[in-house]
């Protein structure tokens, strides 16, 4: 007879709000509800300044989620048909799906093997004569080398989209990630570490030209003061007020949340340090936001169903890498192509790690993970 265990550990929480916090949080809702501005408005526009300010990025601009960040920040740039643009294979698909929603092709690439990261060699040894961009992914909060790509790519006449939806607020000696390309593109999905409560993304940029188009085709290509103006094809891809007031209410916690998230991390990763795994890697030069605490082990799926019974409860960010899921089935980039991404999905597990972690928690996590055993 199988026992059906309960994760009472969880991977996340999103529901341990403090009662500040919640009432906050209502308040604002409330606070839009009364207005009726559920689509751009006042509450988006502060959320924009508020959040560039944040990045110490020149402008900002709400959109509908992470994805249409990407795809915005793509057609802005006039990236479409006969593009290539080059995407990590080790991603969340959105990165590469945003590519192919503006009609150019994702160039799938591999990773370095020990950041799990892009860098400038890849990105070199990549560039054909259609690439026109790169979208570097600062992955589970991890920043990206950016100046070296940044080099590479001025050199070639290529664009930057930085994709940092797992990144807000990880800071380089250059700035923050989403200011060091020409766009940055955010997701506030809820489990976000600027998250919403539903969907929402924003891309900032230092270009005005750029910030102005992304206002345009988020919405039917129409500025808000000009109705029925429609200058260009856009989409319906804009904020809600909602979303814009919630996040506000969050972002003034941001930088307090991440310190939690680095704390956390760096006390989960002294008390796995005798474990028979790979710990998470914080850049040399560079910043790590822990969205997600992902381990590597060579015995992964044993290591998952061990903690499992143990209750506690794991993921793994993700299982496969772009280039051989089935939406980007390529004869061309069969299995063993890119060995460094390949190799690692096999490998990473991501454990539980938020800021609400209850007292005890952690500690509960790092005896699961030591007592866990190798298969015999
Ligand atoms: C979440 C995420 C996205 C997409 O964001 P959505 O808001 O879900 O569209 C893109 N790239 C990465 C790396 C992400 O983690």
């Amino acid at each position: 007879m199988t026992v059906a265990v309960a994760h009472s550990l969880p991977f996340v929480r999103l529901d341990r709000h403090d009662d500040d916090l919640f009432a906050e949080l209502m308040a604002a809702v409330e606070r839009v509800a009364a207005s009726s501005a559920f689509t751009l408005g006042d509450e988006v526009e502060a959320f924009e300044h508020e959040f560039a300010r944040f990045c110490g990025a020149g402008h900002a601009r709400g959109v509908a989620s992470g994805t249409d960040a990407i795809v915005l920040s793509l057609r802005a740039l006039g990236i479409g048909w006969g593009d290539e643009v080059m995407v990590p294979s080790n991603s969340f698909i959105a990165t590469a799906e945003a590519v192919s929603l503006v009609g150019a092709t994702p160039r799938l690439v591999d990773v370095d093997r020990a950041s799990g990261l892009l860098t400038a060699d890849i990105v070199a040894a990549g560039l054909t004569p259609s690439t026109a961009c790169v979208i570097p992914v600062h992955l589970y909060g991890a920043t990206v080398d950016m100046a070296p790509i940044m080099r590479v790519a001025r050199k070639a006449g290529i664009a930057v989209v930085e994709d940092a939806c797992q990144a807000h607020g990880a800071e380089t000696p250059e700035g923050r990630v989403g200011t060091l390309g020409d766009l940055g593109c955010f997701s506030f999905y809820p489990t976000k570490n600027l998250g919403g409560w539903g969907d929402g993304g924003a891309v900032i940029t230092g270009h005005p030209e750029l910030a102005e188009r992304i206002s345009l085709l988020r919405s039917h290509g129409e500025f808000p003061s000009r109705r029925h103006s429609h200058l260009v094809v856009g989409a319906t891809a804009r904020l809600d007020g909602i979303q814009a007031a919630v996040l506000r209410v969050k972002l003034r916690r941001l930088e307090e949340w991440n310190d939690t998230r680095r704390e956390l991390a760096a006390r989960l990763g002294s008390a796995l340090a005798g474990a028979a795994l790979e710990l998470p890697l914080v850049p040399c030069d560079g910043d790590h936001v822990f969205h997600l605490f992902v381990v590597r082990s060579l015995e992964r799926d044993g290591l998952r169903a061990q903690l499992a019974e143990a209750g506690v409860a794991t993921a793994v960010h993700y299982p496969t890498p772009i280039h051989l899921t089935e939406a980007y089935a390529d004869p061309a980039q069969p299995k063993g192509s890119l060995p460094a991404a390949e190799e690692l999905a096999g490998r990473i597990c991501s454990l539980p790690l938020f800021p609400a972690m209850a007292e005890g928690e952690l500690e509960r996590l790092a005896e699961a993970v030591l007592a866990a055993r190798p298969a015999p």
